[in-house]
């Protein structure tokens, strides 16, 4: 899910990786807040109600009500026939239809259902879960972790819900930025941490990954994005980086590229 940054001095990562994409685009979001209404696309418009399914599921499993797989699926298609406006939601994807979207959505529901039923294992601290943490002793962030669990003993699991098709290599996982700053945040929140484990659930593969970061990991990333939020705070400018992705840019009607 999309993170969302509450105040001008709180960071996150998808507000580093803007400024990584295009420092113009930087600006127009975080410095300008320009808001532009546009159209949503179908990927976010499935994973957010993938996201908000499994939300229920273990919202209802941890109160002691673990809904059946039809249950389960009901839920989405109510959501789905509620929220679905085709003048809202596009589809860029050559030969794809609503219904291939839908229909993928419920595939990877079932199989994640099928692996993890009863979905007792360790006790879930929060969904979207919020922390607040600080990187290199001042710089504020903020994360909303998908389901945040607690596998006792201070063991934590930090995991992330996908529904992309593309699944990342052991190398992507081993660099990805996201979770490691959720594990900083983690590691800051919860005193009685011994542990943390980053998992990425791809839906639409049936499969958990994995991963994890040592001290001089987590170390070395603090420094870096350290060095990148004062390489932001000091930009005289924010020129354009055009590009391929210019086209799904939802300032490029405004932007003097
Ligand atoms: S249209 Fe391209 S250059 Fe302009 S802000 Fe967007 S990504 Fe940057």
């Amino acid at each position: 899910m999309v993170e969302e940054v509450t105040d001008t001095n709180t960071y996150s990562h998808s507000r580093l990786s803007c400024y990584e994409q295009c420092p113009r685009k930087y600006q127009y979001r975080y410095v300008d807040e320009i808001e532009i209404e546009e159209m949503q696309g179908i990927e976010a418009f499935t994973g957010t109600l993938v996201h908000l399914s499994l939300q229920h599921l273990h919202e209802e499993a941890a109160s002691g009500n673990v809904l059946t797989a039809k249950e389960l699926l009901e839920h989405f298609e109510s959501m789905w026939k509620e929220r679905y406006d085709g003048s809202c939601v596009k589809i860029v994807k050559r030969g794809m239809t609503c219904s291939d979207y839908r229909m993928g959505a419920r595939v990877g529901l079932q199989a994640y259902y099928r692996r993890y039923h009863p979905f007792d294992d360790g006790a879930v601290v929060g969904l979207e879960h919020e922390v607040r943490f600080t990187v290199g002793g001042k710089h504020r962030f903020v994360g909303y972790i998908d389901m945040l669990r607690s596998m006792g003993n201070g063991v934590y699991e930090v995991h992330d819900f996908k529904t992309g098709k593309r699944l990342p290599s052991p190398a992507d996982l081993r660099a990805d930025r996201q979770l490691a700053l959720y594990e900083i945040g983690v590691r800051q929140n919860f005193p009685d941490v011994r542990e943390v484990r980053l998992k990425w659930h791809y839906l639409a593969h049936d499969k958990e990954l994995s991963s994890s970061r040592t001290p001089e990991e987590l170390r070395s990333l603090e420094g870096r994005v350290t060095e990148l939020v004062e390489r932001i705070e000091s930009a005289p400018s924010y020129p354009c980086h055009c590009g391929p992705l210019c086209r799904w840019c939802e300032y490029a009607e405004i932007c003097e590229k």
